[in-house]
């Protein structure tokens, strides 16, 4: 087995959405603000290599939405997940499996285009089988106000109507092998319903793709949690329990949006859990 990181171009988000409860004055000092209040914001993807199995976890915005929506999120960087799964050694078409960790669009838009006319949409890995949970997808059809602009109906109905949807099979524990996937799955549901943290052992280590649970760097002390959580004070118990785990099971943590640090550890301190270490991914996987 190989695993890749997989960059699909970064953003910004507006700070204080990012960290809710939390003061400016003391979240800038991880994460500086520009002069709109935005905050840089990566959309890491990983990409595993198995066999004849070439699975892509998460998709990023994709390039489909209009110049007004992306003039919203500030698209700064080089970034792109063609160039990216190409540097890889790896064309798009060569996907066997997208899974998403869950269907907000910073997550899953890039995983359906503009057909070729532009008239309508299509899955943009035509050979993928696109992963998600039913929970999650009942949750993300019948978008509830809080999350309706990040549930778009663009980016989840061309997966169902080409017949490339597939559900994870689980028993209700929060934690659970996939035998679909091959990996460990972590469900949450502060953040959204049924949100999936994949857990991969590689090369000896367990490294953990934490998506919105742990999104950056910055938001590793407890109560540091996004405006855009829906259940806040469930994120607190999931991340609490996270946080804990990951320290003693020596965790290898991916974030998905932290534009500036691909890898962390965490460590106990008299405060809390707090950062050990960050890393490239190629600093811990050779
Ligand atoms: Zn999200």
């Amino acid at each position: 087995m190989t695993l890749y990181p997989i960059e699909s171009g970064n953003f910004k988000l507006d700070g204080g959405a990012m960290f809710g409860v939390v003061p400016k004055s003391i979240w800038q000092r991880t994460n500086p603000a520009d002069a709109n209040n935005m905050i840089d914001m990566a959309a890491r993807c990983l990409l595993i290599e198995d066999g004849n199995r070439l699975t892509l976890i998460d998709t990023g915005m994709g390039n489909k939405q209009s110049d007004k929506f992306f003039g919203y999120y500030y698209l700064w960087g080089n970034h792109d997940l063609d160039t990216s799964l190409k540097k890889a050694g790896f064309h798009r078409d060569d996907i066997t499996d997208v899974f998403m960790t869950h269907l907000h669009f910073d997550h899953c838009g890039g995983s359906v285009q503009w057909n070729k006319d532009r008239t309508g949409y299509e899955p943009a890995f035509k050979n993928a089988k696109f992963w998600t949970n039913k929970d999650h997808w009942d949750w993300a059809v019948k978008p509830n106000a809080r999350e309706k602009a990040s549930f778009l109906p663009e980016n989840i109905k061309p997966m169902e109507e080409s017949g490339q949807l597939n559900f994870i099979d689980n028993n209700g524990d929060s934690y659970e092998r996939s035998v679909e996937m091959g990996f460990d799955i972590l469900y949450v549901d502060g953040h959204t319903d049924k949100q999936m943290i994949p857990h991969i052992t590689y090369q000896g280590k367990t490294l953990v793709f934490a998506a919105d649970l742990l999104p950056t760097t910055g938001h590793i002390p407890l109560p540091y949690v996004m405006g855009y959580d829906t259940r806040p004070l469930l994120t607190l118990d999931e991340k609490e329990t996270f946080l804990e785990t990951a320290v003693d099971q020596e965790y290898y943590i991916m974030l998905e949006h932290d534009a500036h640090h691909e890898i962390c550890t965490l460590q106990h301190t008299e405060k809390g859990v707090r950062l050990k270490d960050t890393f490239t991914f190629d600093e811990v996987f050779k």
